[in-house]
């Protein structure tokens, strides 16, 4: 199956060919919810295969280091205006390799080694980046952290939502230089103001990190954060739908001291193929119907939520207004773990992972949740009846994971339900 559209010039590698058109297959023969995925456009896929790749750029736009860099000037330029227009930002830099790296600098810009960050628990949510013990972070800056409110049994106030009490309370006890509101595993909105409000009565900074909403914010079915927050981080290959990287969003006035921990500060060259794929991308999600897919990428999640949730697996904080379903497996079989849950649907062509649940007994590598997303497949054109089938097979997959023939018939199902929306219809034929 071809995997770019340049397979014709690997054919004297037939190793690498094999396995891009083994990807390629993968890809449009299992279902991909995995919630921090997506489906670039073949022309997001052509910007990053490009002999943009060959250029090194160290610096900025007009303040290079290397010579002739007067096309991919242009490039970045290109890139930093569409960003800047898409968002409403004052300033954007569009070079941070990946959403990690967004923001390291960011830490490394606004504050001292030692100072405290107050971010959300990395069990609760959080990113690795959010001072993780096994992350670098937590060794350079002194992180607190707050959580979710518990869960209830009432259905009109589920529990699980961000406790802005214990973000106030951790603000006015550890006085943090900064705080940082975003997450990886949260299936709500993220209101920046109660952040903004938090952070202004203690002075300190506020950083937003959109890495998975990004899409949802330029796509308006979530509030933007830009303007609120001092500071925007997010990761291009998400929702927003470009490629593998990250980027950030400031203030005008805080400019400067962002471009220069980005670099010299924390990285080398940028890489302007990857830069001119992010400029396709913004532009992609600057068209109306990125509007009709970010609103779709919701309906989707609700969808496959409710059809989870009727297989009898209970849903952290009761459902989902983004792109997200966290599954909490204990009430489904209180043997089952993330990890296990996690192989099964593997086989049965249901790609997702594992995740920690709010309070999760288990450990991060076996945990006791399950993380879905819409964002892939509402792409490749899916919609709510088929959120509604594939939820009834992630039942079926689970209960009847013993038996493998069970196993094999929804492979055999999702593999002719995937047939119906190829990712790359226009590569088929390249
Ligand atoms: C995905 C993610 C990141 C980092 O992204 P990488 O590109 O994998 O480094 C940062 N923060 C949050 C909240 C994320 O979900």
């Amino acid at each position: 199956m071809p995997a770019s559209p340049f397979d014709r010039w690997i054919t004297e590698d037939p190793e690498v060919l094999a396995l891009m058109g083994a990807e390629a297959e993968r890809q449009a023969t299992t279902v991909q919810l995995i919630a921090s995925e997506n489906f670039t456009s073949t022309a997001v896929m052509a910007a990053t295969g490009s002999v943009l790749t060959n250029k090194y750029a160290e610096g900025y736009p007009g303040r290079r280091y290397y010579g002739g860099n007067q096309v991919v000037d242009q490039v970045e330029d290109l890139a930093r205006d569409r960003l800047k227009a898409l968002f409403g930002a004052e300033h954007a830099n569009v070079q941070p390799h990946a959403g990690s790296n967004a923001n390291l600098a960011v830490y490394q810009a606004l504050l001292d080694p030692g100072d405290t960050v107050l971010a959300m628990r990395l069990d609760h949510g959080g990113h690795l980046t959010h001072g993780s013990p096994a992350s670098i972070t937590s060794k350079v800056w002194n992180f607190v952290s707050y959580g979710v409110t518990p869960a209830t049994d009432d259905p009109d106030n589920p529990g699980e939502v961000i406790d802005f009490d214990q973000v106030a309370e951790m603000a006015r006890t550890h006085r943090p230089k900064l705080i940082v509101a975003g997450s990886t595993a949260y299936a709500r909105i993220i209101d920046p103001l109660p952040f903004r409000e938090i952070a202004d009565s203690i002075g300190a900074r506020f950083m937003f990190d959109a890495a998975h909403p990004a899409g949802l914010i330029a796509g308006g079915v979530h509030p933007s954060p830009v303007g609120v927050a001092d500071v925007v981080t997010f990761t291009t290959h998400k929702t927003l739908r470009g490629p593998r990287g990250g980027a950030i969003l400031c203030s005008a006035e805080l400019a400067k001291s962002i471009d220069s921990a980005i670099f010299p500060g924390l990285q080398g060259g940028p890489l302007e193929n990857v830069i001119a794929g992010k400029a396709v991308a913004f532009a992609e999600a600057a068209r109306p119907e990125f509007r009709t897919y970010a609103a779709q990428v919701v309906a989707n999640a609700k969808a496959l939520a409710a059809a989870v949730a009727a297989q009898g697996i209970r849903l952290v904080s009761g459902g989902t207004d983004n792109h997200q379903v966290l599954c909490d497996l204990q009430s489904f079989d209180a043997e089952l773990t993330g990890k296990e849950a996690q192989e099964v649907l593997d086989r049965a062509g249901i790609t997702c992972n594992r995740n920690t649940i709010p309070d999760d007994p288990r450990s991060p590598f076996i945990t006791s949740g399950l993380r879905l997303g819409s964002a892939a497949q509402t792409t490749v054109g899916m919609g709510e009846a088929e959120m509604e089938r594939i939820g009834g097979l992630i039942g079926t997959t689970l209960r009847g994971r013993a038996d493998e023939s069970v196993v094999a018939g929804v492979r055999a199902e999702i593999r002719e339900l995937c047939a119906s929306f190829p990712p790359y219809p226009d590569l088929a034929d390249a």
